[in-house]
C-alpha cells in the first residue's frame, strides 16, 4: 500500500487520521466499540482487512475496546520506547495504520492484552 499522507487525510475523519497515521491515542472510554458485544469482524478502519474476530474481545476495564487475539497475520509490532515507557506498539500488517499497544497481562489462553484505540477499527456484524 502506496498511499501518500495527502490520500490518507482526504480518505480519513480527522480523529481517524490522528490515530492510525499519527500514532495518536483516543480518550478512554470514548469508544463506542467498547459496549459492542456483537458478533462479527473489527477491521482496520485504514483499509478493511479483518483484524480481529468479536470472539476474541473481552472487557479489559482499560476503556479501550480489548482483545487476546488477532487474526493471523493481520497484525504487527514494534517497539515503542517514547514518553518514557516501553511499550510494544501495534499496527496494521497491510496499511501500516496504528492500532494501539499490546501488554502481556491479558486473559488466557495468550495472556496478551491488545488495546486498541477504537476509532482505528470499524465493527462489520456478521448477519
Ligand atoms: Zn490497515
Amino acid at each position: 500500500m502506496s498511499k501518500t499522507d495527502d490520500d490518507w487525510k482526504r480518505e480519513l475523519t480527522p480523529e481517524q487520521y490522528q490515530v492510525l497515521r499519527k500514532h495518536g491515542t483516543e480518550r478512554a472510554g470514548t469508544s463506542p466499540l467498547n459496549d459492542e458485544h456483537r458478533e462479527g469482524m473489527f477491521r482496520c478502519a485504514g483499509c478493511g482487512t479483518p483484524l480481529f474476530d468479536s470472539d476474541t474481545k473481552y472487557d479489559s476495564g482499560s476503556g479501550w475496546p480489548s482483545f487476546f487475539r488477532p487474526k493471523d497475520g493481520a497484525v504487527e509490532t514494534s517497539s515503542d520506547n517514547s514518553r518514557f515507557m516501553r511499550r510494544t506498539e501495534v499496527h496494521c500488517a497491510k496499511c501500516g495504520g496504528h492500532l494501539g499497544h499490546v501488554f502481556p497481562d491479558g486473559p488466557k489462553p495468550t495472556g496478551d492484552r491488545y488495546c486498541m484505540n477504537g476509532v482505528a477499527l470499524k465493527f462489520e456484524p456478521k448477519e
